[in-house]
């Protein structure tokens, strides 16, 4: 359907507008318009309203069918994925997790193992139509020294097809250990990475804070946080970065994640550190698949009775920049996934309701996310943008969130990819043993 040649005009493209900024046309309820989409060279040459432009009688009639910017992930594991069949949860906790996890990193994780995991995840995003993933990287002493590496070559073999970013992550107490974290930092400042940690309410939670605002304005870093992920009401550490975000004078990009017991917590508490993370301007991203998995699951004998996810909505509606992302993929902490942002998107939908009316949601999966990675002109369809986009049966969004979209097509640079999916057969001899 679009050709080979790269040059071409496609009629009748539904597009939204929360994805077109430069589109003034009068859109549907559903925020959609027609229109034609003109492409050349690589780019999308012109974006016109449908019956404004005089679209050639060869043009693509693609009947209406939704045409999406290509995704952007903010928040993966791609280190972590794909071990469960050697390494499963034993029993769906978030301690069974952390542990299994743990083991078989000690264990297993050498640089080739970790690479073959992250490459066969990256082919399944790339065919999905996802342009760019950040993944954190378990950073705990000596697995920092071989994932950082393996990150490196892997971004650079992806170059051109995804923007691969990366993240530190260990738990809060390892930056206890100043000259240590002084040297992961700059080891993540020389790969051009974010400095992340999983905060928890240690006693010292506000110094070391400090410690890792310091070291990300010493070595001009962003950050990106997992926090607060859990049920219980008294974990409030995206209250305390937002404070020692205004506290540092921090002006870097800052995305948390997580953030589940705030949906736990009595409204005054709420409002108090919605405030504050509007005021220190920090973007939140929720992970509902993996939330929906972990959390609230006490033992194999009970119904989970909460989502697991943040407040979204309020968030929102505060100018908070959110963001929805994959997480996990089949390991420990997800026995499922596969880095598909429709189905993150299908999820989220239905687990955080961004339906009735959608609104802008869906730049919670493309433009949001490129804004807090740095991504100039990804995640949105403009006049003289790069031509990544990707082409829907759906023509609704009940349409587009009713069936998985296998038979999508993914356009980068103009020309429709190879949309095969790894073999999981592949991985196998990494899991004997
Ligand atoms: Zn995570």
């Amino acid at each position: 359907m679009i050709p080979a040649s790269g040059s071409y005009q496609l009629a009748n493209a539904r597009l939204h507008r929360s994805l077109t900024p430069g589109l003034a046309t009068s859109y549907d309820a559903d925020g959609f318009a027609l229109a034609d989409i003109s492409v050349a060279g690589g780019k999308i040459s012109s974006i016109a309203a449908r019956g404004k432009s005089n679209a050639p009688a060869d043009a693509i009639d693609l009947a209406g069918r939704i045409v999406l910017p290509c995704f952007v992930d903010c928040h993966t594991h791609i280190d972590k994925g794909h071990i469960w069949p050697r390494k499963p949860n034993p029993d769906g906790t978030f301690m069974g997790a952390l542990n299994a996890t743990g083991a078989d990193r000690t264990a297993r994780w050498s640089a080739e193992d970790v690479a073959r995991r992250m490459d066969f995840s990256l082919r399944s995003a790339y065919a999905h139509g996802t342009k760019a993933v950040r993944t954190h990287l378990d950073s705990v002493p000596p697995q920092e020294e071989i994932s950082w590496p393996v990150f490196e070559a892997m971004r650079e073999k992806w170059r051109g097809r995804i923007d691969l970013q990366a993240a530190c992550l260990l738990g809060i107490e390892g930056v206890r250990d100043k000259a240590w974290f002084e040297r992961l930092a700059k080891r993540v400042a020389a790969a051009k990475g974010v400095l992340g940690v999983v905060t928890y309410m240690v006693p010292d939670l506000e110094e070391l804070l400090d410690q890792v605002f310091g070291r990300a304005i010493k070595h001009g870093l962003d950050l990106d946080f997992h926090a607060d992920e859990t049920d219980d009401v008294a974990a409030i550490s995206l209250k305390k970065i937002a404070e020692a975000s205004l506290w540092n004078g921090f002006e870097g990009n800052i995305l948390v994640g997580h953030c589940c017991s705030l949906a736990r917590q009595p409204d005054l508490e709420v409002l108090d550190t919605l405030d504050k993370v509007a005021k220190a301007r920090l973007a939140v991203v929720s992970l509902p698949m993996c939330n929906l998995y972990l959390q609230d699951r006490r033992n194999n004998h009970t119904t989970p009775r909460w989502r697991g996810v943040t407040l979204l909505h309020e968030m929102r509606a505060r100018g908070i920049k959110v963001a929805v992302a994959s997480d996990n993929t089949r390991d420990p902490f997800y026995a499922y996934g596969d880095l598909d942002m429709l189905e993150v998107y299908r999820m989220a939908t239905r687990i955080l309701h961004l339906d009735h009316p959608v609104g802008d949601w869906p730049k919670a999966v493309a433009a949001t996310p490129a804004e807090v990675m740095r991504l100039d002109g990804d995640g949105v369809l403009t006049a003289g943008g790069s031509a990544d986009f990707i082409v829907f049966k759906g023509r609704s969004w009940t349409e587009l969130l009713s069936r998985p979209e296998s038979d999508r097509i993914v356009v980068r640079e103009g020309r429709a990819i190879e949309r095969q999916l790894p073999d999981y057969a592949e991985l196998d001899e990494l899991m004997v043993g």
